[in-house]
């Protein structure tokens, strides 16, 4: 099932920017709705689970996921927070190999968390964790959406065949499910410290993407809805 969703959500992703290549109003709108619900399941959800699994370092694990997040993005150029910072050698027919890696890496650690707690977690007082795991998994998954699309337009906006494209869209698409099916062989005291991790990428991403939707800091109420949409839901179902 969690399988399903996560590669559903990057076909949905490609079509979109597939079919709607012109209409970035609607990627910009998901992607701030996005960013407030995943700071919100983050903040909610991960974190009492974090620290109610009796991890005495977990904030440090937080601060690592920030750290991690931030070199991977040194290689990404951002596509996981919504856009590509173009470099100036850009050419238009080369996919650059540390684009993909960085993206890669991002998108399997960030299903790792999504397995493991129903058979471990369980043990520990947490409330009804399937609840928990499936709104990790909704955020995540409309998160991947908007990621897709940036990575996706970036892809047919290169000079390279198709099939080339797709395969890309595939390993990316896989990525996350093979990280949710490793994550779930991890031995019960290294997950706290993995949901640590993710929970500081996820603060990291949500965070700049709500930073950089808005640098000159005017009240824009349409996008500051959005994300607050965004926190209410996760709000609602944390
Ligand atoms: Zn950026
Ligand atoms: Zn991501």
């Amino acid at each position: 099932m969690d399988y399903i969703v996560l590669i559903s959500a990057v076909i949905i992703g490609a079509g979109i920017a597939y079919f709607f290549q012109n209409n970035s109003k609607f990627s910009k709108r998901l992607l701030m709705f996005s960013a407030g619900l995943l700071l919100a399941i983050t903040v909610l959800d991960m974190f009492p689970l974090l620290f109610q699994s009796g991890e005495t370092n977990a904030g440090i694990w937080i601060i690592i996921g920030v750290g991690t997040q931030l070199l991977l993005e040194g290689l990404s150029k951002g596509i996981e927070h919504g856009h590509l910072h173009s470099s100036n050698d850009h050419t238009h027919n080369v996919i650059p190999l540390s684009v993909m890696l960085g993206l890669f890496i991002h998108s399997f650690l960030e299903g790792t968390p999504l397995e493991v707690h129903h058979h471990h977690m369980h043990t520990h007082e947490v409330h009804e964790p399937h609840l928990h795991s499936s709104n990790i998994l909704w955020a995540l998954s409309i998160h991947k959406v908007s990621e897709t699309i940036v990575l996706s337009t970036f892809l047919f906006s290169l000079n390279i065949k198709k099939i080339f494209a797709v395969s890309i869209l595939i390993l990316f698409a896989v990525s996350a499910p093979i990280g949710a099916f490793f994550g779930s062989f991890l031995a019960p005291n290294v997950y706290p410290k993995i949901l640590g991790i993710v929970a500081g990428i996820f603060l990291h991403i949500s965070s700049v993407i709500i930073f950089e939707s808005n640098e000159k800091h005017s009240l824009d109420w349409q996008k500051l809805l959005l994300v607050f949409s965004g926190m209410f839901l996760g709000f609602l179902i944390s």
